[in-house]
C-alpha cells in the first residue's frame, strides 16, 4: 500500500512539508496544523461506491484517506463503523420528522477519539517513536493509552485535574502514567506539561488537537463519510458538534469536503457548533466575528462538560472556517440543559452518554426551539462519549439506587418513598 498524501501545508504560515519529513509541529512554531492534502485523482480510481462495498464497516475501511504509508503499522481495535440510530422516540417528542445520532460512544474506549487515536498512533509507529504523550481532559488520553498499549508503546497522560474518575481508571488500567494537573485557568496546564516533557524527552506528542499532531485529525473524518453511506450516499441537512478544541468540527467538515472531491456528494450540510456557557470561546469567537488566530481564550473555564473545557480552541481557524463554508452556526448551551439532554437520551433512546457527549443534543433543543433549525430539516447529532466516563456527575445528578431488604413488603415502602410510585 501506498500513500496517497500529497503534502502538508501549515494552516497558519503556508509552510509546506512532505511525509518522509515526518512532520508533526510546524518548525516556525506559529501553532498552525499541518493539514493533509491527499491526491484525489488517484483516489478516485481505487476508492470507488463497488469497491467500498466489499469493505468490513469501520474506520480503516476508508484507507486511502488516512495518512498511513505501511499497512503494517496499523494499530487498530475495530474503532468506527458506529451506528446511526433514527432517534424515533425523542423525535416524536420534539415534533420533528428525521432525526439521527450517531452513536460514538460504541468505540472501543466509549469516545470518538479513538478515531483519532488509532490514525496518531499507527503513526508513531511509522515515524519510530517508542513514547507517547498528551494533553487532555481525559478521552484523548483513554483513547491514546489504549492504542499505545496495543502498540506496545509506553504512554505519558497529563490531564486536567477535573477529569472525569471513568477515563483516569481506564488511563491507569492501560498502564499510562497519568497526573492530574492543577490550575486549568486562561492556559491549559495539561498543554503546559505535553510540551515541556516531548520537547525535552523527544516522546510523541499526541493530544487530540491539531497544531500538537497533525494525524489524528483525519481520524474523525470517517464520522462524515459513515453518515453519508448510512444515509444512503445522501447529505443530512444539519450535523451538529459538540466543540472544545474543534478538532471534531474541523475533521468531520474535512471528511465532507473529501467525499465532495470524490464525487460522492454534491453538498456540504450546515454544521453546527455547541459548547457550555461555562466555557465557549469559540462561540463567543463565532458571534464576534473573530480573525483567526485573534481569538480570546476563555478566562474561567468551569461546566459539568469537561470534556469540552478547552480554554483555548487549538483547531479554532478550522472551525470557523467550517461554519463559514457550509452556512453553519455556533450556540452555547447552559448546563441544566445538558444534563436535561443527558437524561432525556437515556431514557427516549436507551443511550447513556457523558454530559460532553450531549451537549449537541442540547444545543439541538436549543436551536430547534429558536427556529434557526426547521422541523423538516434532516439533522444529525454526534453523541461523542459514553455515560460511564464520568460516575461522579451521574451520583450528583440521580444520586444512588436505595438499598432494600429483600421482602415484598420493603420493597413496596421504598417504592414508594424513594420513585413515589405505589404497586
Ligand atoms: C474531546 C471531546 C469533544 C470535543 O472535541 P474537540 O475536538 O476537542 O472539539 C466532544 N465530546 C467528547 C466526549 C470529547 O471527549
Amino acid at each position: 500500500m501506498v500513500s496517497y498524501v500529497k503534502y502538508l501545508k501549515c494552516s497558519r504560515c503556508g509552510h509546506i512539508y512532505y511525509l518522509n519529513e515526518k512532520p508533526i509541529v510546524c518548525k516556525n512554531r506559529d501553532l498552525g496544523r499541518l493539514d493533509i492534502f491527499y491526491d484525489y485523482e488517484k483516489i478516485k480510481n481505487v476508492m470507488t461506491k463497488e469497491a467500498l462495498a466489499k469493505r468490513p464497516f469501520y474506520q480503516w475501511r476508508y484507507r486511502e484517506l488516512m495518512p498511513v504509508s505501511d499497512d503494517k503499522h496499523i494499530v487498530t481495535l475495530g474503532e468506527g463503523g458506529t451506528p446511526l440510530i433514527k432517534a424515533k422516540r425523542l423525535a416524536e417528542k420534539f415534533g420533528v420528522r428525521n432525526l439521527y445520532l450517531k452513536d460514538e460512544t460504541r468505540n472501543p474506549t466509549g469516545s470518538f477519539k479513538d478515531r483519532g487515536m488509532t490514525v496518531a498512533v499507527s503513526m508513531a509507529l511509522e515515524f519510530g517513536y517508542k513514547v507517547t504523550v498528551t494533553a487532555s481532559s481525559g478521552n484523548a488520553a483513554a483513547a491514546l493509552a489504549a492504542y499505545s498499549a496495543k502498540a506496545g508503546l509506553e504512554t505519558y497522560a497529563f490531564v486536567i485535574e477535573e477529569a472525569g474518575y471513568g477515563k483516569v481508571a481506564q488511563l491507569l488500567f492501560y498502564g499510562a502514567k497519568v497526573f492530574r494537573v492543577k490550575g486549568l485557568g486562561k492556559e491549559d496546564p495539561t498543554v503546559k506539561m505535553m510540551k515541556m516533557t516531548y520537547e525535552k524527552y523527544g516522546w510523541y506528542p499526541s493530544p487530540s488537537f491539531g497544531p500538537y499532531n497533525p494525524y489524528q485529525i483525519e481520524g474523525p473524518k470517517a464520522i462524515s463519510y459513515e453518515i453519508v453511506e448510512q444515509l444512503g450516499w445522501n447529505t443530512p441537512d444539519w450535523v451538529i458538534v459538540p466543540v472544545g478544541a474543534a478538532a471534531l468540527l474541523t475533521s468531520v467538515w474535512k471528511g465532507f469536503r473529501d467525499f465532495k472531491e470524490l464525487g460522492f456528494i454534491n453538498d456540504l450540510p450546515h454544521l453546527v457548533a455547541i459548547q457550555s456557557t461555562g466555557n465557549a470561546p469559540f462561540v463567543r469567537a463565532w458571534k464576534e466575528k473573530a480573525e483567526p488566530f485573534k481569538i480570546k481564550p476563555w478566562d474561567k473555564p468551569e461546566t459539568i462538560a469537561t470534556g469540552l473545557e478547552d480554554p483555548y480552541p487549538w483547531d479554532h481557524d478550522g472551525g470557523l472556517k467550517a461554519l463559514n463554508e457550509t452556512k453553519g452556526v455556533a450556540e452555547a448551551v447552559p448546563d441544566e440543559l445538558i444534563l436535561e439532554a443527558m437524561k432525556l437520551l437515556a431514557k427516549y433512546e436507551g443511550i447513556f452518554a457523558e454530559p460532553s457527549g450531549v451537549a449537541s443534543l442540547a444545543g439541538y433543543m436549543k436551536l430547534l426551539e429558536d427556529g434557526v433549525i426547521d422541523k423538516g430539516d434532516t439533522a444529525v447529532i454526534l453523541i461523542t462519549g459514553h455515560g460511564l466516563k464520568d460516575p461522579d456527575i451521574v451520583k450528583k445528578v440521580s444520586g444512588d439506587a436505595p438499598v432494600i431488604e429483600p421482602t415484598l413488603e420493603n420493597f413496596e415502602k421504598t417504592l414508594k418513598e424513594f420513585y413515589g410510585k405505589t404497586k
